[in-house]
C-alpha cells in the first residue's frame, strides 16, 4: 500500500475534476498504456493503476469515500480486478455479470430484465366497513381500474405477429455482452440491450388498440365477499386483479385490507363482544330480567339478586361469528349500577322506609362492617 499513488495523481487531474474530465483523462491514458499497444515493461502495471483510479473516481460514491478516507475508505475494494464496470449504474448488474454467468440464470439480472412472462406485483387497497358487516359478512362490489394484457395483441404491442422481428443488436436475448481486454485477461460484461430495452424484439407496426404498450387500462367491477367474522386489519385476496404482468405474464393479485369502523356501544375483543350496561340499585339488589341488545337483536338476560358493580355477565355465543365456521364468540356484559338522582316523592318515601327497616333489623349494616376495620 505504501507505494500506492494518489488516484488523482494517477490520472493527472485535479481534486475537483468533473466527470467529463475524469473520463477524458482516463481514455487518453488507457489508450497510451494499453498492453496491446504499449510494449514497455511497466505498461501493464500502469494500465492497471489507471483502471483502478478510474473505477473509483468515476463512481460518485466511491469517489466521495476516497476523498474522505483515502485508501482506507476503499476497504474491501480490490482495484483493477473488476475491469471497467463504470458504465453500470447498479451493483446487481456487476454481481450478476460476474457470478451469474447465464443471462437467464437465477441472478437478479435475469429477474429484472429477462423477457420471459412474469406475474405482476400484488396491489393493496384499503376498504372500510361497518362493525355489523364485519360480523355478518357482506357482498362487496366496486369498480377499479385494472391494467390487463391487451386482447388485440396479447401483450406483444405489435399490430400483427409478422410485425415482430428479432432485435438485431442483441439477437433476441435482450442483453448485450461486451468483451474487454484487461491485464487480467478478457472480461465479459453484460448489460440490457439499448435497442430493445431487454425485450429482444423490434416492432415494425404497433398495435393500434394499446398503442404498442401491450396492455390496456380497463374499468373492472370487483365482486367479492367479505366473510362473516372478519377482523380489522385482515386481508381479502382477489386473484388476478393486481398490477399487470410483464411480457404477457398474468396480473398480480389484489389484496383488500379491511378496516372495521368502531361501533358506538359494542366493542370487539377477538371473537367476543363487550357491552357496558346499567341497571338500577333496586334491580341489582333484588334481581330482574332485562332485554340486552346484541348484534343478533335483543336477548333477555337475568340480573341475579345481589349483583355487584362491575360484574361481567356472559351471553353465550352472542359474540362475533367464527370466520372459520366454528362457534361464535360470547357477549360479555359489564354491569354498572346506576344510582337514581331524581326520585319521586313516593320513591323517596319507600327508600326512607327501607332505611328505617334496615336500621331496626339489628343486622350489621355494610357501613358498620366497614367501620369495624378501623377499630
Ligand atoms: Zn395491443
Ligand atoms: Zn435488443
Amino acid at each position: 500500500m505504501a507505494d500506492k499513488r494518489d488516484y488523482y495523481e494517477v490520472l493527472g487531474i485535479s481534486k475537483n475534476a468533473t466527470e467529463a474530465e475524469i473520463k477524458k483523462a482516463y481514455r487518453s491514458l488507457a489508450k497510451k498504456y494499453h498492453p496491446d499497444v504499449n510494449k514497455e515493461k511497466d505498461a501493464e502495471e500502469k494500465f492497471k493503476e489507471i483502471n483502478e483510479a478510474y473505477e473509483v473516481l468515476s463512481d460518485p460514491q466511491k469517489r466521495s469515500s476516497y476523498d474522505q478516507f483515502g485508501f482506507a475508505g476503499m476497504d474491501g475494494f480490490q482495484g483493477g480486478s473488476y475491469g471497467g464496470f463504470s458504465d453500470f449504474g447498479d451493483i446487481n448488474d456487476i454481481f450478476s455479470s460476474f457470478f451469474g454467468g447465464s443471462p437467464f440464470g437465477s441472478s437478479s439480472f435475469s429477474s429484472r430484465y429477462s423477457n420471459a412472462p412474469r406475474q405482476g406485483d400484488d396491489r393493496l387497497q384499503r376498504i372500510t366497513i361497518d362493525f355489523t358487516d364485519a360480523c355478518f359478512g357482506k357482498d362487496l362490489e366496486f369498480d377499479i381500474d385494472v391494467e390487463e394484457t391487451c386482447k388485440s395483441c396479447n401483450g406483444s404491442g405489435a399490430a400483427s405477429a409478422s410485425d415482430i422481428t428479432t432485435c438485431s443488436t442483441c439477437g433476441g436475448s435482450g442483453s448485450v455482452i461486451r468483451q474487454q481486454r484487461t491485464p487480467l485477461g478478457v472480461m465479459q460484461t453484460q448489460s440490457v440491450c439499448p435497442d430493445c430495452q431487454g425485450t429482444g424484439k423490434k416492432i415494425k407496426k404497433i398495435c393500434p388498440a394499446c398503442r404498442g404498450k401491450g396492455y390496456e387500462r380497463r374499468k373492472t367491477t370487483i365482486n367479492t365477499k367479505i366473510p362473516a367474522g372478519i377482523a380489522d386489519g385482515q386481508r381479502i385476496r382477489v386473484a388476478g386483479k393486481g398490477e399487470r404482468g410483464y411480457n404477457g405474464g398474468p396480473n398480480g393479485d389484489l389484496y383488500l385490507e379491511v378496516r372495521v369502523k368502531p361501533h358506538k356501544q359494542f366493542e370487539r375483543d377477538g371473537k367476543n363482544i363487550l357491552l357496558e350496561i346499567s341497571v338500577t340499585a333496586v334491580d341489582a339488589t333484588i334481581g330482574t330480567k332485562i332485554d340486552v341488545p346484541t348484534i343478533y337483536g335483543d336477548v333477555t338476560m337475568k340480573i341475579p339478586a345481589g349483583t355487584q358493580e362491575g360484574t361481567i355477565m356472559r351471553l353465550k355465543e352472542k359474540g362475533v361469528p367464527d370466520i372459520r365456521g366454528g362457534k361464535p364468540g360470547d357477549q360479555l356484559c359489564i354491569v354498572h349500577i346506576d344510582i337514581d338522582k331524581k326520585l319521586s316523592a313516593r320513591e323517596k318515601e319507600l327508600y326512607k322506609e327501607l332505611q328505617k327497616i334496615q336500621g331496626e333489623t339489628g343486622k350489621e349494616s355494610i357501613w358498620q362492617r366497614f367501620k369495624k376495620q378501623f377499630d
